[in-house]
């Protein structure tokens, strides 16, 4: 948050008024600070720098193409869920070498367009996706480099949505069935056994779940070593969490250090995926106050934002800290901070103190630059916010707002009607 700080009354993302930015490019905005992004993925890579690993920023959590180019030039890889992500890693020069794609729906069309790019591993969830990965890298006469995703069964202890690690979660294949899955690969000598991954959640406060599931993984890997594979790259996934509000999450240098101790001795190349921690803390949403009106129960707010722009209050009841960009005096007051789309699950803040505001305000979003835009929608027919990019006292317009006729322009109305 160091980034976006008060000078004179007025909030700055690194030396630029968030004001001025607004006034260029309007609201809903989303604004990225390149200096915490880069800060958070030099501190996090660094606290590992006693292995040999690799961080592969998770595209997810924010893959505006110039957020990846920033952190491709930091030396990022890439964590990719889909085919559309392999092709924003790849425009925004991340090397396929560094490339890992997780997931567990890939078609034989992202699996091909991936051998193709020549990327570093897939890290497969079932069976049948290893065995279709085996024909579509035979049909091209390409070797599929694979891990085989573990579902540890480990609670992290975080929102179900964001569970991944549990065996009720639709993710990875259980342990008793790892070691069966790599002798299956033996009989497809276009599969290639590289790695063995996991990965249990998303927004992780405590270390335990990690430590759990490292050990479970651990074992697995000692166990197919026995079976002659060598298998180099241990993959851990992402999921450290990151301060919302009140929550205490482990440091990064406890997050690797507690995990290094675990691994001491093992010949094998560490991957890492975190996506949060890098982009969460580094944006920011910035709203315009439409109205503001009360009745017998409750005060509203009524901001230009909505569960289109920002959706995890909705999805996950995520709170996000809310404060105004032109610094007030006076009382506070209790709010709900709701968005104009016709749903009552459509809100920012509920029963949230902020100072008094009017019409025509700025309120900024905090934390909201990691699952933030990447989730929005058109929803109500609101296109969707413009997203900037601050480096110093320079900023970039990174996407460009919607306009109504790109919401329009896929669509056609059938010759009948006209
Ligand atoms: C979402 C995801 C991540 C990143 O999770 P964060 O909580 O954002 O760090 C990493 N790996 C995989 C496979 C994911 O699906």
């Amino acid at each position: 948050m160091h980034y976006f700080i008060y000078h004179a009354g007025e909030l700055y993302c690194e030396e630029v008024p968030v004001k001025k930015i607004v006034e260029k490019c309007g609201t809903p905005l989303y604004i990225y600070s390149g200096k915490t992004i880069r800060r958070h993925f030099k501190v996090f890579d660094s606290v590992f720098s006693e292995i040999e690993h690799l961080t592969c920023y998770s595209v997810k959590a924010n893959s505006n193409i110039g957020v990846l180019a920033l952190l491709a030039r930091e030396g990022s890889g890439a964590d990719i869920v889909s085919g559309g992500e392999l092709y924003r890693a790849l425009k925004a020069g991340i090397p396929p070498q560094k490339i890992v794609f997780s997931g567990v729906g890939k078609t034989p069309a992202e699996m091909e367009a991936a051998l193709k790019a020549g990327i570093l591993m897939f890290n497969v969830e079932s069976l049948e996706e290893l065995e279709v990965l085996g024909e579509v890298a035979k049909t091209l006469k390409i070797k599929a480099p694979f891990a085989i995703r573990a579902n540890p069964n480990v609670d992290p202890k975080t929102h179900p949505y964001i569970s991944t690690g549990l065996s009720k979660n639709k993710f990875g294949i259980p342990e008793e069935e790892v070691i069966p899955a790599y002798l299956k690969a033996k009989e497809n000598p276009y599969l290639l056994p590289l790695g063995l991954d996991a990965h249990i959640g998303s927004q992780l406060t405590t270390i335990s779940p990690f430590i759990d599931a490292l050990r479970r993984l651990k074992a697995l890997w000692e166990e197919i070593s026995s079976f002659g594979f060598e298998l180099k790259y241990f993959d851990i996934g992402g999921g450290l969490g990151i301060v919302y509000d009140q929550e205490e999450p482990p440091l990064p240098e406890e997050y690797s250090s507690a995990i290094l101790k675990e691994l001491k001795g093992l010949p094998i190349t560490l991957l890492l995926e975190p996506g949060r921690l890098i982009v969460g803390n580094a944006g920011i949403l910035v709203t315009k106050v439409l109205y503001t009106k009360a009745n017998r129960e409750k005060k509203f707010v009524i901001v230009d934002a909505a569960m289109n722009d920002l959706i995890r209050p909705a999805l996950y009841q995520a709170y996000h800290k809310i404060v105004p960009v032109e610094e007030k005096e006076g009382e506070e007051v209790v709010v709900d901070i709701v968005g104009p789309i016709c749903e009552s699950g459509d809100f920012l803040a509920k029963e949230r103190k902020i100072p008094q505001v009017k019409r025509g305000d700025l309120l900024a979003v905090m934390s909201a630059g990691a699952y933030g835009f990447v989730m929005s929608s058109n929803y109500n027919s609101r296109p969707r916010a413009a997203e900037v990019l601050v480096e110093g006292d320079q900023f970039f317009l990174v996407r460009q707002r919607e306009t109504v006729e790109d919401l329009i322009s896929l669509e056609a109305i059938p010759p009948l009607y006209l």
